[in-house]
């Protein structure tokens, strides 16, 4: 069963910019989807039509089999989005929004009142129900809109980056929640601008640039080509004198920091049998590169040879 099917998907707004430039794209059910891509790459346009807030320009979409043209309430009645932006009415109480959202697809007061109960407490806000959404913190905020998408239990979990602005910690349980309602059976699709978030959530990942679809894939396939990353290392013992390592290319960048890059067939363990090799101890690692900004120009750059051969 497809959870969502997307064929020769066009989106042209009214000013001429040419947001979908035909896109195919496929989700089965049960599936933890990422759509990636760099800004203005046309996600939340695609992410607005599959949720009926955005007029498309010509293709079809399906949603559990239902078509957004012909079956348009049957296609909604699947979906549970959570926008990018906060788009929840600020005066409202937490637990109205929740309630109201239930009216609105038709659950009785009873079962309306047992889900906001579950969603609310699940996503840690059956404390503040009584309080007006505009004194939530953003991270409480974006909790809200995640227990306002759920209380119809949609088949279909869309969410346009979920996680922006929200502090670590919040990030992490946010993940556990979203991990456990796919493992129950929720198909999810998110945007992120966290490649670690993708890659610790997603079995599968679609990513957009310029208004099409360049890559559409297991996350795992995605990640191996990933052919370069740079670490910092602060080492003791003298940064300057560790430079040379077999095999790596590498950069003193003061006493105490090297900078070392792993390149295609080498991985951490290499490094560190290298370093060991000549008895320096490191301290701490972190990752220079920005994975995520790496991956789109690799798959942008083989774009462009294809084009050209
Ligand atoms: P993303 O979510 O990947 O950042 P968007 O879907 O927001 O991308 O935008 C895709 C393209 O469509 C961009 O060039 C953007 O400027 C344009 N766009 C988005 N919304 C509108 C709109 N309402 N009117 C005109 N152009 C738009």
């Amino acid at each position: 069963m497809h959870a969502l099917t997307i064929k020769d998907l066009q989106k042209t707004y009214p000013n001429g910019n040419r947001a979908l430039k035909g896109i195919d794209l496929t989700v089965d059910a049960g599936e933890f989807y990422a759509l990636l891509g760099p800004n203005g790459a046309g996600k939340t346009t695609a992410i607005g039509i599959i949720s009926s807030l955005v007029n498309k320009s010509s293709g079809r979409v399906e949603i559990f089999g239902h078509d957004i043209d012909g079956d348009l309430e049957a296609a909604k009645s699947c979906i549970g989005l959570v926008p990018q932006e906060v788009n929840l009415n600020l005066w409202e109480s937490v637990h109205n929004i929740v309630l109201n959202q239930a009216g609105y697809y038709g659950l009785g007061r009873r079962l309306a009142r047992e889900r906001s109960e579950k969603y609310l407490r699940e996503l840690r806000l059956w404390d503040r129900r009584k309080d007006t959404a505009r004194s939530l913190s953003g991270g409480m905020k974006r909790r809200l809109m995640i227990a306002r998408a759920l209380v119809h239990e949609p088949r279909l979990l869309i969410l346009d980056e979920p996680t922006a602005g929200v502090d670590i910690e919040i990030r992490r349980s946010m993940w556990e929640f979203l991990q456990r309602i796919n493992a129950d059976g929720t198909t999810i699709i998110l945007t992120t601008h966290y490649l670690e978030e993708a890659e610790s959530l997603c079995r599968r990942v679609a990513i957009i640039d310029e208004g099409r679809i360049i890559e559409d894939a297991r996350m795992s396939e995605v990640l191996r080509k990933l052919h370069r990353e740079v670490f910092v290392l602060t080492v003791s013992g003298g940064a300057r004198e560790v430079v040379a390592l077999d095999g790596f290319e590498t950069v003193a960048r003061n006493d105490e920091e090297i900078e070392v890059a792993i390149g295609p067939g080498q991985d951490l363990n290499d490094m560190f049998a290298a370093l060991s090799a000549k008895g320096v101890h490191v301290t701490s690692l972190r990752n220079k590169t920005n994975r995520l900004e790496e991956l789109f120009l690799r798959l942008v750059e083989n774009k462009n040879g294809d084009a050209a051969a």
